[in-house]
């Protein structure tokens, strides 16, 4: 037996050794990434999640990949990263999909679709019912490979300087609100404006729009929208669980060893559920703040201008999908996948909900 224990203890020092050589090699390849973004370097929730993923990468890999971050317009313009990760200028980009429409429309699928996926709704689509498959085709033309990195939860409807009624309100109404939202407003009979956040607070002020949504509590209260505005609506039916993207350069993660490779796309799945969770948790704070300390006039959508936005948006996102082939396979697969978690969802989160409210629904 002690021999048998010695040739055990032998043949391990002798894996321990092997394994001391090959560490100096591994540990002398550093890759050097440089990651661009959308938002204002550290802008609160968006910016502090790109590099809170940064910081996890480097930390999970031990230090052998190191992610420097870029704000807007330091490396490349925030609306250019797309092509500068596709081609090669940096290895990752942190943005919202919904922004390369241009490149495909069915990107659009993988942000936010008005009456559409809540995050829960929209990971469980992207992670267990196909969606990621499909991220992954539209993307993949570009040499980029697409990640979840991040959720803003529900959205508000904005804030705006005139009261809505009813749907006729909405006519003639100049509103910041870009995307497929704002296409519906227009059939509504408002005017939607495309501004980035940098405009929003001045254009309200001066009266240059009437209206703009921006994200929620949390982002709103730091612009200080509650000094220029009236009315702040709820619930942001534009964008119910915006999703924000990590992608990747696909040679440049396929050049990395299977560990580091796995570290990469775990760390922007940590960074998915992290950032749901910052968001919740300061959008609950900032909500009491603007609501108890700035007295914010707080007022629901009317359910007639709900309907009426839901019927318009069903009709433009129906319309994507006859765009080209590949968007409409996504629309087929995310119409399918939001019938049956409307279904589900009735008899669990939104009967919990109206239970938990009780009396006061
Ligand atoms: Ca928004």
């Amino acid at each position: 037996m002690k021999r048998r224990d010695f040739i055990k203890t032998a043949g391990a020092g002798a894996a321990v050794s092997a394994a001391a050589a090959m560490t100096p090699a591994i540990a002398q390849e550093t890759h050097k990434w440089k990651m661009v973004t959308t938002w204002p370097k550290n802008f609160p929730g968006l910016g502090t999640g790109a590099e809170f993923l940064a910081q996890l990468v480097q930390e999970m890999s031990g230090g052998r990949i190191e992610v420097k971050v870029y704000g807007a317009g330091e490396l490349v313009p925030a609306f250019e990263i797309f092509d500068a990760v596709s081609r090669g200028t940096a290895e990752m980009g942190h943005g919202a999909s919904y922004y390369w429409k241009g490149k495909s429309e069915a990107a659009q699928f993988f942000s936010a679709v008005p009456f559409g996926f809540t995050a829960q709704e929209m990971n469980s689509w992207l992670y267990h019912g196909g969606g990621m498959e499909l991220w992954k085709e539209v993307y993949d033309p570009f040499g980029l490979v697409p990640t979840a990195a991040g959720n803003t939860g529900v959205q508000m409807a904005g804030w705006f300087n005139r009261e809505i009624k009813s749907v006729a309100d909405l006519q003639g109404l100049k509103m910041r609100i870009p995307g497929l939202g704002g296409e519906v407003l227009q059939r509504a009979g408002g005017t939607p404006v495309n501004l980035p956040g940098g405009e929003i607070f001045t254009s309200l002020q001066s009266g240059a729009i009437d209206a703009t949504e921006w994200v929620g509590p949390y982002n709103d209260l730091a612009f200080g929208l509650y000094k220029v505005a009236k009315y702040y609506y709820y619930p942001g039916w534009h964008e119910p669980g915006t999703t924000l993207e990590c992608f990747i350069n696909k040679k440049a993660l396929e050049a990395l060893p299977a560990d580091l490779q796995s570290i990469v796309l775990n760390a922007c799945r940590v960074a998915n559920q992290d950032m749901l969770a910052d968001f919740t948790s300061q959008n609950n704070k900032a909500l009491q703040t603007l609501v108890n300390d700035h007295k914010v006039d707080l007022r629901k959508l009317p359910d007639e201008v709900l309907a009426k936005l839901k019927e318009l948006s069903e009709q433009v996102v129906a319309e994507v999908a006859e765009k080209d082939a590949v968007s409409k396979k996504v629309y087929e697969s995310f119409k399918q996948f939001l019938g049956q978690a409307v279904a589900w969802h009735n008899v669990s989160e939104r009967a919990y909900l109206n239970a938990r409210i009780g009396a006061d629904c």
